[in-house]
C-alpha cells in the first residue's frame, strides 16, 4: 500500500476544533497504528537521505516524528522546546500566533558548528512554528537541511511565508 494512502486512512479530521471554523487534522490515530507511524516516519526523511545529521523535532508532536525517524535513519535528535523548559543557556525565537506570540528554544552549542539539521513537525500551517525552528538552527551556527512535515495546510500559505530559503517536504497536502 502507498504510504500516503496508509497514513491518510488513519488521519482524523475534526471540524470546529479548537475553535469554530477550524478543520483540525489529528494525527494521533496515525501514531497509534504501528505500520502507519513507521511508514510516515520513514517517508519524512527519505527526500533528504544522506543530507542531514540531526533531526530537530518541534515540541510536542514533532518529538514523536523526530524520535521515530531518528531510530530509522540513524540521525540524532535536537528537541526544539517551548520557552522555559531547557536548563542550560538557550537561544530563543519568538513567532506569531493568531493571538499573541510564542517562543521556541534550543541549547546554545548543543551540536557542532555546521551540523546539518532537518526540521520535523506534524503540520505546516502559516509556517510560523517551523520558521522559528529553522531560524534557531541558523542562529546557533548549524545548517537547515530542510523542513519535513506530515501535513501541509496549503491555504494557510506557510510555504510562501517561508520563501525559497528552505527545501520543504510534506507527505500530505490539504
Ligand atoms: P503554524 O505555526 O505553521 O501556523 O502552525 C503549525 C503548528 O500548529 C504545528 O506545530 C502544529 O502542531 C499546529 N497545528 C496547526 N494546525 C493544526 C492542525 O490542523 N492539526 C494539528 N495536529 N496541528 C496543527
Amino acid at each position: 500500500q502507498d504510504v500516503r494512502t496508509l497514513v491518510e486512512s488513519h488521519l482524523a479530521t475534526i471540524p470546529d476544533f479548537p475553535e469554530p471554523g477550524i478543520l483540525f487534522r489529528d494525527l494521533t490515530p496515525v501514531f497509534a497504528d504501528g505500520p502507519a507511524f513507521h511508514a510516515l516516519s520513514e517517508a519524512l526523511t527519505e527526500p533528504f537521505a544522506g543530507r542531514f545529521d540531526v533531526l530537530a523535532g518541534v515540541e510536542a508532536r514533532g518529538f514523536l516524528l523526530a524520535g521515530a525517524a531518528s531510530v530509522l535513519s540513524g540521525a540524532g535528535v535536537l528537541p526544539v522546546r517551548k520557552a522555559g523548559k531547557l536548563p542550560r543557556k538557550v537561544l530563543r525565537e519568538e513567532y506569531a500566533l493568531e493571538y499573541g506570540t510564542a517562543a521556541l528554544e534550543v541549547h546554545e552549542g548543543e551540536l557542532p558548528p555546521g551540523t546539518r539539521v532537518l526540521v520535523v513537525d506534524d503540520v505546516l500551517a502559516t509556517g510560523g512554528t517551523v520558521g522559528a525552528a529553522a531560524r534557531l538552527v541558523e542562529r546557533a551556527g548549524w545548517q537547515v537541511a530542510g523542513i519535513a512535515v506530515a501535513i501541509e495546510l496549503v491555504d494557510l500559505g506557510g510555504r510562501e511565508a517561508l520563501g525559497d530559503r528552505y527545501e520543504i517536504f510534506s507527505l500530505l497536502q490539504y
